[in-house]
């Protein structure tokens, strides 16, 4: 067998069998294939396609292509959830406690932002103390001591994926359904929990554009997850304007400890609901999305998922004393407020360019390599079908620099459209598959 046949093939528009598929998927691990061929194979795949079953198969291979972690030394259900990245994002801060509550057990590998989008583990470094990596036994053993543990992901977790997404990256190949499902599902099922849900972001803040695009990813990746053996559900959630208010890294891990405390985002607060139900629904613990509704509700309004957060912070190393009564995190020293230029109403926000303005300020990376200050960051106090009077401050930025405070500012008012009419607010939760 050898690669040369195999881009053939694929070029033919026939199915790669399950040897051609680690064939390839071996090779590009132990950097036997030449990045040529390995990004032929990945252009004749986006311009042929793959089926299920070679979706299926190339997951498979990525999953094994370095370390899977076994849980079995976790008792109870070990629950998941992956979101395909957005701005204001910060849910697993809120749902992880709430479902740790549940009696579910979260164990959990995150990632960092890179361009207009935020990751959560650059969110929980920016409380002082707290870690975000440790050994495979300390891992299970802090799930099974506190029910929660948020850890990087590490270099050994499907390597392979590493090698491919760097590659399709600069080959103009990201954008296949059965290569984002493979890079994505090979990643949460080599960290071996048994159920999980996906978040799939749609709108201009997300890299799947549209509502059919999320569904089809969505429904391939449910499908590849339950192929696995394992429990899956997605939520299709809207990313045409940021989640929540806040943006950055401290500033938002603020929105979650407010909506923790009862009075933050009520729209994070729906998502993590609607996320969780999912879970609880799919884990056994409730027997419908309602009674999981009503369980994950009481655990916010009785200040218990609260508590949770801040075990789960201490359990990591982190400083819960920031959070002592009703103090938050400190924000970055420099503000501006964006101004409604006119009366009207928010017609529209460009969440790519909102995700950008946070990135000026400092609370993102441009490439991976980037140093981010992590108490910048922006929010926003007016979104979709808001009525607006000009001087209004629609938004508020913070920055450590007076240059970078400037350019967020001014790129976040591009971000904004008005409009004289009265406009809808935009829908939340566009579709849940169970
Ligand atoms: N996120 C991933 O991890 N992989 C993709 O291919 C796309 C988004």
């Amino acid at each position: 067998m050898n690669m040369y046949e195999i881009i053939t093939r694929k070029k033919q528009g026939l199915p790669l069998t399950a040897e051609e598929i680690g064939f390839f998927v071996s090779g590009v691990t132990d950097g036997s294939i030449p990045d040529y061929q390995t990004s032929a194979l990945l252009m004749a795949i986006c311009l042929r396609g793959m089926d299920d079953e070679e979706t299926f198969l190339l997951t498979d291979a990525m999953t094994h292509s370095g370390d899977t972690l076994d849980l079995s030394a976790i008792e109870g259900i070990k629950a998941d959830k992956h979101s395909t990245g957005g701005v204001g994002d910060k849910t697993t801060l809120v749902l992880a406690p709430m479902l740790a509550c549940c009696g579910l057990k979260v164990a959990k590998m995150s990632g960092r932002g890179l361009g207009h989008t935020g990751g959560t583990i650059d969110k929980l470094e920016s409380i002082p103390g707290f870690s975000t990596s440790m050994s495979d036994d300390d891992f299970i053993r802090t799930v099974r001591e506190h029910g929660i543990t948020v850890v990087g992901q590490t270099a050994d977790l499907a390597p392979a994926d590493k090698k491919l997404y760097a590659l399709r990256d600069v080959t103009a190949t990201i954008d296949n359904i059965s290569l984002i499902t493979s890079s994505i599902m090979s990643k949460k099922l080599a960290c071996g929990a048994d159920c999980l849900v996906l978040d799939v972001k749609t709108g201009s803040g997300a890299f799947m554009k549209t509502v059919d695009d999320a569904r089809q990813l969505g429904r391939k990746m449910v499908d590849i997850g339950r192929r696995a053996g394992k429990k899956v559900g997605c939520v299709i959630s809207d990313m045409n304007q940021p989640l929540g208010t806040h943006v950055g890294n401290a500033i938002e891990v603020n929105e979650a400890v407010e909506t923790l405390r009862g009075r933050g985002s009520e729209e994070l607060r729906h998502l993590c609901l609607v996320l969780g139900s999912v879970l609880l629904v799919n884990a056994g613990i409730a027997k419908d999305r309602a009674e999981s509704e009503g369980m994950l509700s009481a655990s916010l309004d009785s200040g218990r998922a609260l508590s949770k957060f801040m075990e789960f912070v201490t359990a990591q190393g982190g400083d819960t004393s920031v959070f002592d009564g009703e103090r938050l995190l400190p924000v970055a020293p420099l503000s501006m407020d964006v101004l409604s230029p006119a009366d009207g109403y928010v017609s529209s926000i460009s969440c790519a360019d909102v995700g950008m303005a946070s990135l000026l300020t400092g609370a993102g990376r441009e490439t991976k390599d980037d140093v981010l200050d992590l108490s910048a960051g922006l929010i926003v106090h007016r979104k979709v079908g808001d009525r607006v009077r000009k001087g209004d401050a629609i938004a508020t930025v913070y920055s450590s620099d007076e240059k970078k405070l400037e350019s967020a500012a001014a790129k976040l008012l591009d971000a904004y459209e008005f409009s004289q009419e009265e406009t809808e607010p935009l829908r939340l939760i566009h579709e849940i598959i169970m």
